[in-house]
């Protein structure tokens, strides 16, 4: 099938978008990278070697961009592989680990999960892999660096269970000796699969197949190890989870593989299993009910703003997420929110070579739309007259805080201005003291280069100067109760009573063991660690 004969339906079904999510190191940017080798967007590797060195750190998709010269943007992906229209949304770590990170995962259909083999499931995985289980989406692990020393596969598997409380199944096993990773047992198929070649991962990687009982792998992997891995496959067989569909779909189950994305060893077969058990965009639900991709009418939801940080170019990107019918250059929809009508003018799209003017897209796909100040997070597009709402998005738990006011108070009111349009964009998120006016303001943000954007934003394009003084809280709960009063409510003396935006009652603590004292103490209270 060429592109130009696929029907609206097609479009829709051969759309698979995920994120990929780890901690920063595990592998994540060469895992894209070999992607898009494979799917022949990239014609040859590169490998990634020094290490982030800028104080302001740029998105690992700028990082490939500048180190191998292609040309990728820092939101989304697009490429074609096999009879896929594959999306790869950005999930930022290091210092530029943020809010929108967790957001970006409400735009995804599916993750994948890299775990460095050596280290197992570290910090910024385990955050990252709470907001996908919150939303109920498959999620595939890929244990990566197989190349090196690491963990035993067992060990893996119990430290991914304990963590992150999801139940594993190996779609693949590791043959390894001495850290030379020779290739896998695919257990769909019943056959080893020994990988060579690949240029050390510059070019596509070659496999020998065969039965798992066939003689000639005594030979190639020496009798000890082919003996070590049937007893091994028996265990699992045995021990191990089954293989059930619809617990993956639901993710309560993890399909486990394992590979090496420096080395191309176990790359696409990952690819190929991945997209094939994984889903197409699904139905979404609305305040109307859950919506099908491919009912006709045009709908998406606003998930990420991103504003230029370049004074000579104040405008903003609103990144939408394609839920139903057919995207047109152009075209005129509805904003919900707003009770707007807004034209669709000059639409971009982000392809692996390039980004560029779309004049068509499918739901699953991410476009970007240029925004005058009128979009926020959460926001809804849609082409009919109804009055159609996604789901919100969520606030996710800030981990810093700080007291902030302006340095002259005649700049107040921009100071506001600026506060809140940032809150809107979904830079910060903004609270005060019940009972107080908004003269001194607390805010909280996911990751600490927020606190630059909003000292360098509101001087840039609000000229207001910033009193800034970090708070020692680390942790929030919103409060879930009847007839919340903060004047009677039992707290730690550590732990301070605020509200948000929305007048909800919340707690910031300084630490974990201040958390467990006061939900003990208010055993009628619900906290948690996200606003719905
Ligand atoms: P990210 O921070 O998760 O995007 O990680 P990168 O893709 O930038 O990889 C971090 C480092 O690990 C780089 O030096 C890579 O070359 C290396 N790396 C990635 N995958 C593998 C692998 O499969 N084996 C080995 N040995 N190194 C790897």
């Amino acid at each position: 099938m060429t592109k130009e004969n696929y029907s609206f339906i097609d479009e829709v079904r051969r759309r698979r978008t995920f994120a990929i999510i780890s901690h920063p190191d595990a592998g994540k940017t060469t895992l894209t990278e070999k992607f898009l080798l494979y799917g022949g967007a990239i014609r040859s590797a590169g490998s990634v070697k020094s290490r982030r060195s800028n104080k302001h750190a740029v998105s690992d998709w700028m990082e490939i961009e500048k180190k191998r010269g292609i040309s990728v943007t820092s939101s989304v992906l697009q490429f074609n592989y096999d009879d896929f229209c594959i999306n790869i949304l950005d999930t930022p770590g290091h210092q530029d680990f943020s809010e929108d990170t967790y957001r970006t995962l409400m735009a995804a259909d599916s993750a994948v999960m890299v775990i460095d083999c050596a280290k197992g499931v570290e910090d910024q995985t385990k955050k990252l892999f709470h907001v996908c289980k919150m939303r109920g989406i498959p999620i595939f692990t890929f244990i990566n660096k197989m190349d090196r020393a690491g963990k035993d596969p067992f060990d893996l598997m119990e430290d991914i269970e304990k963590v992150l409380g999801i139940r594993s199944y190996p779609m693949n096993w590791p043959i390894r000796k001495d850290n030379n990773f020779k290739g896998v047992f695919n257990r769909q198929k019943k056959q080893i699969e020994l990988f060579h070649g690949g240029n050390h991962g510059q070019d596509i990687a070659n496999t020998i197949t065969g039965d798992i009982t066939d003689e000639k792998f005594s030979d190639l992997l020496g009798e000890n190890l082919h003996e070590e891995l049937k007893s091994e496959i028996e265990l699992l067989d045995i021990a191990g989870d089954n293989f059930n569909l619809e617990e993956i779909l639901k993710g309560e189950l993890t399909p486990l593989f394992f590979g090496s994305a420096l080395t191309n060893f176990g790359v696409e077969p990952f690819l190929k299993s991945f997209l094939d058990i994984t889903t197409p965009p699904k139905p979404r639900k609305s305040n109307l009910g859950d919506i099908n991709p491919e009912s006709k009418n045009f709908s998406g939801f606003v998930f990420k703003i991103q504003a230029n940080m370049n004074r000579a170019h104040r405008d903003r990107i609103a990144f939408l997420r394609i839920c139903s019918g057919k995207f047109e250059k152009g075209m005129t929809v509805n904003h919900v929110q707003k009770n707007k009508k807004v034209r669709l003018a000059q639409p971009q799209q982000f392809l692996a070579q390039d980004r560029a003017i779309v004049d068509t897209a499918y739901p699953g796909d991410i476009i970007g739309i240029h925004d005058p100040g009128i979009f926020k997070i959460g926001d809804t597009l849609c082409e009919d007259q109804s009055k159609l709402q996604y789901e919100g998005i969520p606030q996710f738990a800030p981990e810093h805080f700080a007291k902030i006011s302006t340095k002259n108070s005649l700049k107040r009111k921009h100071f506001l201005k600026g506060i809140k349009q940032l809150a809107e964009e979904g830079t910060i998120q903004v609270y005060k003291k019940p009972h107080t006016g908004m003269e001194e303001l607390i805010i909280g943000v996911v990751g600490v280069l927020q606190f630059e954007v909003l000292e360098y934003r509101l001087k840039n394009e609000y000229g207001v100067d910033l009193l800034n003084e970090r708070l020692p809280f680390h942790y929030i709960r919103w409060v879930e109760m009847d007839n919340f009063d903060p004047s009677t409510f039992s707290i730690t003396m550590d732990t301070m009573i605020v509200e948000d935006m929305n007048e909800k009652p919340v707690l910031l603590f300084q630490n974990e063991w201040s958390i467990n004292k006061v939900a003990e103490r208010n055993p009628k209270a619900v906290l948690k660690d996200v606003s719905v």
